[in-house]
This record gives C-alpha cells, sequence and structure tokens, in this order.
C-alpha cells in the first residue's frame, strides 16, 4: 500500500499525491492513447476526466455495448488497441459484447472496468461481480491492478498484448480502492518511467520461415487455375500495396472477403467477386491470406471449393495455420509476408497473361454477372425493393471520389445486397457484421470511423432492426459531438421486413400479436435525429433519396435518412435462410 504517513511525508513540502484515477489516465496518455470509448459512473469517472484532462479524447456512449463496439472497430481501422472504459458489475457485462467481437474479428481492443473494493468482494459489495473470470472467454489477456504502484505496468501489458501477435481483447481491471489510493507524485513519475518511457517495448513479431516463402512461390507458379483471396486481417496488416503487386505482376485473379473489399479495387479488372463461385469452385491452389477458412468461405470445402484445391494460408496466428492444415503455412504478418513473396518471384513471375483462359473464364463470367445485375438495379422500382435504394447509394458514393467514405453495413438482405452492390476502392472503407454476424455494431462502428478517419465522411447502410439495437447512440455520435455520419436505414417494418409466417404459425393465444419479426410499420427513425438537433429525412421515391443523399453528404454533418422499402421485398434471412 503507497497511503501517505502524514507524520512522514515523502518529499515534504513539494510533493503533491495523484491518486488511482490520475496515475491510470496518466499512464494511458503515456502510451500514446488518443481516444476512449465508453460509459462513466462509479467507480471510473474520475478516471475518464482525469483521462480527457492528459489528452485522451472520450467518446461518452449511452450503453457499454455500443462503445464496446466502436473501441473494437477503432482497433480495426487504426491498428492501435481501440479503448472501452465501463463500470463495475453490470458496465463490464454490457461491454462484453465489444470484448466478444474483438476476439471473433481479431481486433485489438482493451476494455478497462472499474470494479468493487477489493476488501468487500464476496461480501455482495455495490455492482459486484468476479469481472476477471466473466471476461476470461472473451480475452487473451487480462489483469488486475491490486496496487496502484501496479497500475503502470498493467496499463503497458494490456495495450502490448491486445496488438501482439494475432490480435484480440484484453482486459484490465481497476479495483474502486486501488483508484483511491495514493502515492506521491515523484513516486508515479518514477513507476511511469520504469514501465513506459524506460522499457524496450518493441513487439517482437514472428521471424517468417524463407522455406514456406520458397514453397508457396513454387505451388503459385506450378498452378494452372490459381486464385489469391484475403481477407480483413490482410487489411490489419495493411498490405494493400504488396497485394497490388502480387496480383499485377502475376496476373492472377483475386477474390476479397466482404472487409478485404477496397484493398483492391472492387472495379480492377483480376476482380473475381461477381465470378466467386467459379473462382473458389475451380481454382487449384489458392493463396489465403489474413482471411480464415470459417463459414465465411465455406471451410474451405467441397461442394463450394474443388476437393483437389491447394491452399496456402498466410496468417500471424501459428494456430489458424495448425487448425486448417493448409498446403503450405506461412506463419507472420501478411504485409512482410507478401513482400517477401513478391521478392521471391521477382525473377520470375509466372505471369497469367489476360488471355490465359483460366483468367478469360473468370472475367467473362463477372462480366456476365455484373451486366445481369446491371440490368436489375437500372429499374426504378417503387416501393422500394433493396437494389433501387442500393444503386442510388452507390452511385452517391462513387461521386464522392478520394477519400472514399467508410460504409458501415449491417442487417440481412441490407447488408448483402449492399455487399455486392456498393462499391468498394479503398482499403479499410467496409465495415460490417462481420466474423460473428453481429447485428447492433453500426452506430458504434460509425463513431469509430469517424474518429479513426477524420478526413472521410462515414456513411451507414442499415437495416432498421440493426439499426435500433442502438438507435440511442445518434444523439451521441451524430449531434453531441458532431461527427460526419449519415446513416441510411431501409426500413421494411421488422426483421426480414413483413410477417411472413406460415399459416401453421399463426396460432395460439398470442395469433394476434404482431409477429416476432414485425416492428412498427411506417416508424420515423428520422424523427428520432431531430429530437437532439440533427437533420432527419423521410423519403420513398428515387428523386426524394436521391436529394437527401445530395443533401447530406456535402452537409457532412448528423443525419438519419429514413428510407421506405416493401415489407415484402428480399427474402427471409437473407442468403443465411438455410440455417433459419
Ligand atoms: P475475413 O472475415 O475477412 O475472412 P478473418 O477475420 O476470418 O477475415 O481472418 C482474419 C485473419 O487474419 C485471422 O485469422 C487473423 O489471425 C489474421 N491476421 C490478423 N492480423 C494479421 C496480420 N497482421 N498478418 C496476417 N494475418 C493477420
Ligand atoms: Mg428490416
Amino acid at each position: 500500500m503507497a497511503e501517505q504517513n502524514p507524520l512522514n511525508p515523502p518529499n515534504p513540502g513539494h510533493d503533491s499525491l495523484v491518486d488511482g484515477n490520475v496515475l491510470a489516465a496518466k499512464s494511458f496518455a503515456r502510451c500514446g492513447v488518443k481516444h476512449m470509448f465508453g460509459v462513466v459512473g462509479i467507480p471510473v469517472t474520475s478516471f475518464a476526466n482525469r483521462a480527457v484532462s492528459f489528452g485522451v479524447r472520450f467518446f461518452a456512449f449511452h450503453n457499454e455495448q455500443s462503445a464496446g463496439y466502436a473501441a473494437s472497430a477503432y482497433g480495426y481501422l487504426t491498428g492501435r488497441p481501440g479503448l472501452l472504459l465501463t463500470v463495475s458489475g453490470p458496465g463490464c457485462v454490457h461491454g462484453l459484447a465489444g470484448l466478444s467481437n474483438a476476439m471473433a474479428n481479431t481486433w485489438p481492443m482493451v476494455m478497462i472496468s472499474g470494479s468493487c473494493d477489493q476488501s468487500d468482494a464476496g461480501r455482495g459489495d455495490f455492482q459486484e461481480l468476479d469481472q476477471l473470470e466473466a471476461v476470461k472467454p472473451f480475452s487473451k489477456f487480462s489483469v488486475r491492478a491490486k496496487d496502484i504502484k501496479d497500475i503502470p505496468n498493467c496499463v503497458v501489458q494490456v495495450l502490448d498484448w491486445a496488438v501482439s501477435g494475432r490480435p484480440g481483447g484484453c482486459y484490465l481491471d481497476l479495483p474502486t480502492d486501488v483508484l483511491h489510493q495514493t502515492l506521491t507524485e515523484s513516486e508515479a513519475e518514477e513507476l511511469l518511467a520504469s514501465a513506459i518511457d524506460g522499457a524496450d517495448r518493441k513487439l517482437i513479431g514472428t521471424e517468417i520461415a524463407r522455406s514456406e516463402i520458397e514453397r508457396a512461390a513454387e505451388l503459385l507458379k506450378k498452378a494452372e487455375r490459381p486464385l489469391i483471396v484475403f481477407g480483413k486481417g490482410a487489411a490489419y496488416a495493411r498490405a494493400e500495396t504488396e497485394l497490388k503487386k502480387l496480383v499485377e505482376r502475376t496476373g492472377i485473379p483475386f477474390l476479397p472477403t466482404p472487409m478485404g473489399k477496397g484493398l483492391l479495387p472492387d472495379t480492377h479488372e483480376l476482380a473475381a467477386s461477381a465470378a466467386r463461385s467459379l473462382a473458389i469452385g475451380k481454382c487449384d491452389v489458392a493463396l489465403v491470406v489474413g482471411a480464415r477458412l470459417n463459414w465465411l468461405l465455406h471451410f474451405g470445402e467441397p461442394p463450394k471449393w474443388s476437393k483437389d484445391v491447394k491452399f496456402i494460408l498466410v496468417d500471424v496466428s501459428k494456430d489458424e495455420i495448425e487448425l486448417r492444415k493448409p498446403h503450405v503455412g506461412v506463419v507472420g504478418d501478411a504485409k512482410r509476408a507478401l513482400e517477401l513473396l513478391n521478392v521471391q518471384i521477382k525473377d520470375d513471375p509466372f505471369c497469367f497473361a489476360r488471355n490465359h483462359p483460366w483468367v478469360e473464364g473468370i472475367s467473362k463470367k463477372a462480366k456476365d454477372n455484373v451486366s445481369r445485375m446491371e440490368a436489375q438495379l437500372a429499374k426504378d422500382v417503387v416501393p422500394f425493393n433493396f437494389l433501387t435504394p442500393m444503386r442510388i447509394i452507390r452511385d452517391a458514393i462513387s461521386g464522392m471520389g478520394s477519400p472514399a467514405p467508410i460504409v458501415v453495413s449491417e442487417g440481412a438482405n441490407t447488408m448483402d445486397v449492399g455487399r455486392s452492390v456498393l462499391v468498394q476502392s479503398e482499403p479499410r472503407t467496409r465495415l460490417d457484421a462481420g466474423t460473428w454476424g453481429t447485428m447492433g455494431v453500426g452506430l458504434g462502428y460509425c463513431i469509430a470511423a469517424a474518429v479513426a478517419e477524420p478526413d472521410r465522411l462515414v456513411v451507414a447502410v442499415e437495416g432498421d432492426s440493426g439499426f435500433g439495437f442502438s438507435a440511442m447512440e445518434v444523439e451521441q455520435t451524430l449531434v453531441r459531438y458532431q461527427l460526419p455520419v449519415v446513416v441510411i436505414v431501409f426500413n421494411n417494418g421488422g426483421v426480414y421486413g413483413g410477417d411472413r409466417r406460415s399459416p401453421d404459425e399463426i396460432k395460439g393465444p398470442f395469433k394476434d400479436d404482431p409477429a416476432p419479426t414485425s416492428f412498427v410499420p411506417g416508424a420515423a427513425y428520422h424523427l428520432l435525429i431531430e429530437a437532439f438537433g440533427g437533420k432527419g429525412y423521410l423519403v420513398g421515391t428515387p428523386d426524394e433519396l436521391r436529394s437527401a443523399l445530395t443533401e447530406s453528404f456535402s452537409a457532412r454533418k448528423p443525419a438519419v435518412i429514413n428510407v421506405t422499402i416493401d415489407p415484402f421485398a428480399g427474402a427471409e434471412s437473407g442468403r443465411m435462410q438455410h440455417k433459419n
């Protein structure tokens, strides 16, 4: 314990006292933390205020869940851990949503929760919970500062763990008594200096095995129908320059995962997205960079993939490679691995010409599918289906040029249709429901995007259900901090839209209640933001939508555009119908 003995003050006369709140805030600031998301209350309010006073901008949310989603996406976009601050007990539990989302997506994040007095733990203290136990399944590292003197070291540890190896969520527990302990300014300085300034905090990355790079190049060289697949791990690694070099030097077609979109422009002539089934169904060698062979990529198995396909996996996580057992596994950072691969093939780029049958086949299929889609998109369908407003939004976004807006997307049909229609031309400009298919991330992601990339407009394209999870954050994001975010709500009156129950499902004493999928028809979501002083639009025709987009995009001010969609357009569960 570092309590001051009043009879024998260290450094009498000069040295003022600092408490745990000040020391924790100073530690984060000293580590270079610039932003924090969270909800304040007992016992962390002073910590947040102190953090602000040391130059950390605090974004105060209504709910820890949204703040946690913001922290996770901030980690992805910046490559530095996103910070979530919560109160104890229930605050920590709400924050688990963000922490688990960071884990599922492998994004770096640190959750900091206040906790009850250590001496009262186990006796039913105010908001008491064994938080270290609660975060265990969702964090790669967690630690409690048991004494004020532990704080600087604990801060360094959680920040470093979050970004080392496979990124993920970490947890720091700050008990009430520790936040109230004091030590002298000079003691604090000494602790800070030894934990942060003096220490050699260079993170050690895995040295990439050259033999695997050679084997990867060899396999690609022998391939007849190679494909390059990349995901949000490659985006996180900022591997776009190396990817471009590899694709353009070898002439191999590529396929991004939803959040890999934009590392190379969707409009690139080697993009295989519009010929996805052909590309993955027929390729004989697939170089997969920073993307898991999980459900999103059909586990890398038949019937979607050929049974003879050979995978080359590049992943920072050795566990991931061991799980998937690829033909060649390259453990290490995606950017570095691709750099080495480019060097390896420099003198022998085994170029696929544009008229190579494999490349030509994909390109032809892609063109056919695109023109079929464009024919559908060209129609103005009113009342709106999903395609018509999506085309209008796509054109408005494309019209913005560079820097391209960040698109936040969630929902069932809204996200599915958005993924194929909206064009991504710059890296890390798409945030969606991700690996976990998490709904309710939208507003948190909007805030994170606006904070992480202040030069970009943020455009959210969301289903009304997804929006509803965190709609109250329009006050926080869109109005209180005046962030340039335009939220477009595809309002079809519910989850998947109208009541689609079979007659067999409509019975029993509550059969006259609205269906579990139904919301209030025609909900006036645009008025919600007006309650706080933002701008709302209600649109139902192409002209109304275009004019709302033009006005809100150029204003770069918080807005909600409520788009009325035919409740029976689209499919139940979108593309996941077989699972529902
Ligand atoms: P997607 O959803 O786009 O398919 P996933 O989240 O499934 O992407 O996969 C991302 C993968 O990227 C994870 O397995 C993660 O370990 C890996 N990864 C994270 N950072 C890096 C990095 N710097 N270099 C290489 N791989 C990375
Ligand atoms: Mg809906």
